[in-house]
């Protein structure tokens, strides 16, 4: 039973060691030097892998990161699985993030940094946090995990997602027909959808222009969801408070491009979440153990939506 690994070089010693530990009939390879590709059963890579249809005993891809917008799943051969990495980690760790971007717009923090670098002291009236409305978009894995981390401050909490969902405390609206409404009680609007056909430059003019006047933004999801220009725009005319932002549609960040020096936007480098090893390769193990048992895979990602 082969596994072909296929991204960080630097990783692949603990991923090794986590994975054959667990699973000791499986060979770690690097590279396909000397195999005969219809030895591999499964491939742990980050990026897509060209012609697919060599590995003839293909059974499942995990994709090494928490995305998986960079896959066409529906272009893999036929019965080939693609299994995104849920694991707690990545929830937990992204749920900081969204919790400390939500209180520094609450909080005016943005503001009060751009007021320090120009020596400028202008307090302004604390906004008590029950009359402070939060929505997230995308309420999955990570959205879920981010609404109840930010329970226990007392904002006023909602949702928006494709299908209806409930999480206790937060009025969470389904369907394109109620982004209108959802945003309109937005103060602080926080993405966290997956980056799709339907989903691809949502965050630009036609939905900033949906939230109340000076509402801020956080950007958790794909840079591919940004319109960068009409962000910009919107900030300039005050329609935007106040940008944080962790994905960019280019990585690293260009260094003209105008966010970096922005007053009121904060740049972060993809630090939002990163999955620990140890919970990828229990999401591996348990997978190739289902696929071997003939139990049903779990995370895989659906070949018409691609999510
Ligand atoms: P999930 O697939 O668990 O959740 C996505 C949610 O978005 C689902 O509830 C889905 O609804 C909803 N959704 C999808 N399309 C639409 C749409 N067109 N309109 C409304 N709702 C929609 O994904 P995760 O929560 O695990 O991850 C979300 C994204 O976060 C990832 O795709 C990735 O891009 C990003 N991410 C960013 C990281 C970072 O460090 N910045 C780290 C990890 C992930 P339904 O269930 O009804 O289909």
């Amino acid at each position: 039973m082969y596994l072909l690994y296929n991204s960080y070089p630097e990783r692949a010693a603990k991923w090794r060691s986590l994975l054959t530990t667990q699973l000791p009939d499986l060979t770690f390879i690097e590279s396909m030097d000397g195999v005969d590709p219809s030895e591999v059963q499964y491939i742990l890579t980050w990026e897509p892998l060209a012609n697919l249809e060599r590995f003839t005993s293909l059974r499942i891809v995990f994709s090494a990161g928490a995305g998986v917008d960079q896959f066409d799943v529906s272009s893999f051969p036929a019965g080939v699985a693609l299994v995104r990495m849920v694991e707690g980690s990545i929830a937990e760790s992204m749920a900081e993030y969204v919790v400390f971007a939500v209180l520094a717009i609450h909080r005016d923090m943005v503001a009060y940094r751009a007021d320090q670098q120009r020596e400028e002291w202008l307090p302004s009236r604390i906004v008590p946090a029950s009359e402070r409305r939060v929505g997230v978009m995308g309420v999955g894995h990570l959205g879920r995990a981010a609404l109840i981390k930010l329970q226990s401050f007392g904002f006023q909490l909602s949702g928006w997602n494709r299908s209806a969902k409930q999480v206790d405390g937060v009025k969470v609206f389904s369907g394109a027909d109620s982004l209108s409404d959802f945003l309109s009680q937005c103060d602080v609007l926080v993405n966290l959808l997956p980056l799709t056909e339907q989903t691809r430059g949502i965050l630009g003019r036609p939905l900033f222009d949906q939230l109340p006047r000076g509402a801020g933004i956080v950007n958790v999801g794909r840079g591919g969801h940004l319109n960068e220009a009409d962000l910009l725009e919107a900030l300039d005319r005050g329609q935007l408070g106040a940008a944080i932002l962790d994905v960019f549609e280019v990585e690293p960040l260009d260094a003209e491009d105008p966010l970096w020096s922005h007053p009121r936007v904060w740049v972060t480098p993809h630090i939002a979440s990163t999955m620990q090893l140890e919970g990828g390769a229990a999401v591996i193990v348990d997978s190739i153990q289902r696929d071997r048992s003939g139990h049903p895979l779990l995370h895989t990602v659906d070949r018409c939506t691609g999510y």
